[in-house]
C-alpha cells in the first residue's frame, strides 16, 4: 500500500509512524514544506487523558514524549489584583519542536520517507499515484479549500485578536492573568513547556485592539516571517507586573484571529482531511494537537486489517467525528466565554475565576471539589457570604436565600405551580402556568388556593400572565395575594405597556419580565433589560437562555430567573458561575 501524507505536523507525523508500525510493508512518504530546522510554534500543553491515549498506541512515542515533559498541577488565574490558585489537574507541556523531533526521530527509524522543506506534490497526481492520500496541511489546508465544493467547510471567526508568543519566565501554573485597560481588557494564556521558555498567548476582543491602536501596528508593513515588534513591545509592557522583569519572546508573532473550521465530510475518493485539516478547536482548551493525533490513531485503527480504503475511510470518520464535534463544542464555549471578558470585567474575582475554568462544559463543580476541595469551599463560602451567610459550612448555593424587591425568598429555586395538588419541590417561588384572569371568580379561585399553600412553607407565590393578560388582570393577581406577577415581553409599545403595568402593581411586591425567544440579538436584549429596570422592572425571566440571563445580570445588575437546569448540580453551577440569580428544572 502506497500512503501519501501531505504535512509533517504531529497530525500527519504521528499517522505515518502509526501506518507504518502496523505494516512495514506499506510505502509511507510525509511531505512538508518546513524544513526540521525551520522553528515554528511554541509549546503545547497535553492533560494526561491524552498522553494515556498515546501510551496505549504502543510505539516509543509516548516515552520519548514523557522524558522531555514539563509537569505542573495547578491552574492561576490573575485578576484584579489577586491570584486564585485551582490545584489537582495534571497537565504536561512540551514544545512543538521537541515533539515534531520525537515524531520525526520515529519516522526515520521506521522507514517513513520524509520529504522535507517540499511542498507536496499536486493532490490529484499523489491521489492517482498512491492508494490513500492524507491531508494533514493543518487549519488552512490547500487541499481542504481545492476541494471545498466536496468537503464542504464552514470556517467561523472569533471577534477577538491574539498573538502566539514566548516568555522566559518559567511558569509553574497554567496561567490566565487579566490586566484592565482604559479601553477594556486583555489578557494572557500562559504555560510552561520547558525548564526555560513559557508559552504565552495574548488575547482581546476587537474594540480593545482598535483602541490601544494594534491595529495601526498590525498594518505596519514587514517581510514574512518578521514579528510584530512594536505590538509585542505594547504587550510586555501592559503585563510588566506579570512577567516580572522577564520578557516577550516572539517567533512569527503576528494578530491573528482564530477560525474554527468545521467540514461537512472528511473524505472524497482515496483523500482524506485529518487534524486541523478537518477542523479546529480553539486554543484555549489545549486540544488540537491532541485532536490531530487521537484522529491519527482512528485512522490507523481504521485501516488495520481492512483492504479497502474507502470503507477505511468511512470508519475513521464515523468513529472520530462525534469525538471531535463534542471537543468544538466544548470549544466554541470557551471561545465565546473570551469574547465576553469585556463585560465580565466587573464580577468579583471568585465567580470570575469560577466561570472561567468551569466555561467549557468539561470542567464540572464536582470534578473540581475533587481535585481541589479547598478551592471550591472557597468560592462556595464567597456565594455564602453574599447571600447573607458567615461563610462557615456554607448551605449549597441553591438553598441559599434570595431578597427580591424586599420580599426574601427562602431558597433560589423556582417551580411550577397548578390550580391544583401539591407542588413536587421545597421552592422559594412557585410561578404558576400562563394565566389570562380575565374574570374576578379565577382570581377568588387562586386566592383560596393560595391561602392554604401559605400554611405549608414561607415560599413566595407567583403569577404568571398569559400572552393574552389585559390590565385588569394585575388588581386580580394582587387581590388573589400572589406575591410575584411575571408578564411576557409585551409584543409592541413595550415600555409604554411594562411602565403603565408596573403602575398597577404594588411597588413592594416584585415584578418580572418574561423575555421570550423574540428574535433578539444579545445586545439588543441586554438594551431592553435596561430599559426595563428603568421602569420599575425588578427580575427578568429568560428561560432557557442562561448566557443571556448572565449577561443581562452583569451588564445591568438586574436578577435572572433561568429555567431548564438538567440537575441539582448544574442548578447549583448555574447560581454558582453568576449565571442566574433563580433557577427552575424542565424544558428551557
Ligand atoms: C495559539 C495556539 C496555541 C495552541 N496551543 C495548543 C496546545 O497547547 N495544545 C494543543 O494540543 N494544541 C494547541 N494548538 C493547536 C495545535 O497547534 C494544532 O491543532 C495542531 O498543530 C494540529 O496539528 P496538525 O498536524 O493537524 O496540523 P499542523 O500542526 O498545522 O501541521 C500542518 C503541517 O502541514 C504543512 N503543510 C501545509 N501544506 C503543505 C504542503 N502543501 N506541502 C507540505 N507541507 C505542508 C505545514 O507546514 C505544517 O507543518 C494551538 C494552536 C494555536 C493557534
Amino acid at each position: 500500500m502506497r500512503i501519501a501524507v501531505i504535512g509533517g505536523g504531529p497530525g500527519g507525523l504521528y499517522f505515518a509512524i502509526l501506518a507504518k508500525r502496523q505494516d512495514p510493508g506499506r510505502q509511507v512518504t510525509v511531505w512538508e514544506r518546513h524544513t526540521a530546522e525551520d522553528r515554528f510554534g511554541f509549546g503545547l500543553v497535553f492533560s494526561d487523558e491524552t498522553l494515556d491515549r498515546i501510551a496505549d498506541a504502543g510505539t516509543p512515542v509516548a516515552a520519548s514524549m514523557a522524558r522531555e515533559f514539563v509537569r505542573w498541577s495547578d491552574i492561576e488565574i490573575h485578576y484584579h489584583n489577586r491570584t486564585q490558585t485551582a490545584g489537582g489537574h495534571r497537565f504536561a507541556g512540551l514544545g512543538r519542536m521537541t515533539l515534531l523531533r520525537i515524531l520525526r526521530d520515529q519516522c526515520a527509524e521506521l522507514g517513513v520517507e520524509l520529504k522535507h522543506g517540499t511542498d507536496a506534490p499536486p493532490v490529484e497526481e499523489l491521489a492517482r499515484s498512491h492508494d490513500l492520500v492524507v491531508a494533514a496541511d493543518g487549519a488552512n489546508s490547500a487541499v481542504r479549500g481545492g476541494y471545498a465544493k466536496f468537503f464542504r467547510p464552514r470556517l467561523e471567526v472569533s471577534r477577538c485578536r491574539y498573538m502566539w508568543l514566548e516568555t522566559d519566565r518559567v511558569l509553574d501554573a497554567f496561567t490566565f492573568a487579566f490586566i484592565q485597560t482604559e479601553h477594556g481588557p486583555v489578557h494572557l494564556h500562559a504555560y510552561p513547556y520547558s525548564g526555560e521558555r513559557s508559552t504565552v498567548i495574548v488575547e482581546t476582543d476587537e474594540h480593545v485592539w482598535r483602541e490601544l491602536g494594534f491595529d495601526r501596528l498590525a498594518a505596519e508593513a514587514r517581510a514574512p516571517g518578521e514579528s510584530d515588534e512594536r505590538s509585542v513591545a505594547v504587550c510586555e509592557e501592559l503585563f510588566r507586573d506579570f512577567l516580572g522583569g522577564h520578557r516577550l519572546l516572539p517567533n512569527n508573532s503576528q494578530w491573528l484571529r482564530f477560525s474554527t473550521v468545521r467540514t461537512a465530510t472528511w473524505r472524497h475518493r482515496n483523500i482524506v482531511l485529518l487534524g486541523d485539516a478537518a477542523h479546529t478547536v480553539h486554543f484555549s482548551i489545549g486540544s488540537g494537537t491532541k485532536l490531530a493525533m487521537d484522529d491519527a490513531f482512528g485512522l490507523a485503527a481504521a485501516l488495520d486489517g481492512t483492504a479497502e480504503v474507502e470503507t477505511a475511510l468511512e470508519a475513521y470518520e464515523a468513529a472520530r467525528r462525534p469525538v471531535v464535534e463534542s471537543f468544538q463544542r466544548a470549544a466554541q464555549s470557551s471561545l465565546e466565554w473570551f469574547e465576553s471578558v469585556r463585560w465580565r470585567s466587573g464580577q468579583p474575582p471568585e465567580q470570575f475565576g469560577f466561570t472561567l475554568l468551569t466555561r467549557s462544559g468539561r470542567l464540572s463543580r464536582t470534578k473540581l471539589r475533587a481535585r481541589d476541595p479547598g478551592y471550591v469551599a472557597g468560592v462556595e463560602s464567597w456565594f455564602d457570604r453574599c447571600s447573607g451567610g458567615t461563610g462557615e459550612s456554607p448551605l449549597e448555593p441553591i438553598e441559599q436565600p434570595f431578597s427580591l424587591c424586599g420580599r426574601r425568598l427562602p431558597n433560589r429555586l423556582v417551580a411550577d405551580l397548578a390550580q391544583t395538588g401539591e407542588p413536587h419541590e421545597e421552592a422559594g417561588l412557585y410561578l404558576t402556568e400562563p394565566l389570562s384572569l380575565s374574570d374576578d371568580d379565577q382570581a377568588t379561585r387562586w386566592a383560596q388556593r393560595l391561602t392554604s399553600l401559605r400554611q405549608r412553607d414561607d415560599a413566595l407565590y407567583g403569577a404568571r400572565l398569559a400572552g393574552s393578560w389585559e390590565y385588569p388582570a394585575l388588581r386580580r393577581a394582587n387581590e388573589a395575594g400572589f406575591d410575584l406577577v411575571e408578564i411576557p415581553v409585551p409584543q409592541r409599545n413595550v415600555l409604554d405597556t411594562v411602565a403603565a403595568a408596573r403602575a398597577e402593581w404594588p411597588d413592594d411586591k416584585p415584578f418580572v419580565v418574561r423575555l421570550e425567544r423574540h428574535g433578539k440579538s444579545a445586545e439588543e436584549s441586554v438594551a431592553l433589560a435596561h430599559a426595563l429596570a428603568k421602569q420599575g422592572v425588578d427580575a427578568v425571566n429568560v428561560s432557557g437562555a442562561t448566557s443571556l440571563g448572565e449577561r443581562i445580570r452583569l451588564e445591568t445588575g438586574m436578577p435572572a430567573l433561568v429555567s431548564g437546569a438538567a440537575s441539582w448540580e448544574e442548578a447549583n453551577a448555574l447560581l454558582l458561575s453568576g449565571r442566574a440569580d433563580l433557577v427552575s428544572f424542565g424544558s428551557r
